[in-house]
């Protein structure tokens, strides 16, 4: 398949320092300073506007951003989403029997796929709000 310029452009766009939607640069920022419960993050960068307290997280191991960075608002579509997934995996555990893990491992899969997101990016807490509200549309739907 041919790659036209636009997809080379979107591809090879460069992510580093995103700028907040208030107009300011941002800042980086390690992921033990922002989720300090969340080990797996604790070495993932941030991006991180101190004007708004707006924040990003970025692709494992690079300095790629996932997006622009998040306002409190933003934040509580994360939370809402977050609440929502919690309650698909949690009656999950009881419908199918099965341990936290392995029910909330399966909905975490579940989730990625339905988003196309990788599954080491499939963190709510770096969604954008287009993938936080899918992924409360998602969890009405079929959660219920
Ligand atoms: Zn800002």
């Amino acid at each position: 398949m041919k790659v036209t310029e636009a997809q080379h452009k979107a591809e090879t766009k460069d992510w580093s320092f995103p700028e907040c939607g208030c107009g300011q640069t941002t800042e980086q920022i390690f992921g033990k300073d922002l989720y300090p419960h969340l080990e797996a993050l604790a070495d993932r960068l941030f991006y991180i506007c101190h004007e708004c307290e707006a924040w990003v997280g970025t692709h494992e191991g690079t300095d790629q951003a996932l997006g622009t960075p998040a306002t409190a608002a933003h934040r509580r579509l994360r939370t809402e989403a977050h609440a929502r997934l919690d309650l698909m995996w949690k009656r999950k555990m009881v419908r199918d029997g099965v341990s936290k893990k392995v029910a909330r491992g399966a909905a975490y899969e579940w989730l990625g796929k339905q988003l196309g997101v990788k599954p080491w990016d499939c963190h709510i807490g770096m969604f954008n709000e287009t993938l936080c509200r899918k992924t409360i549309d998602l969890c009405s739907k079929y959660g219920e």
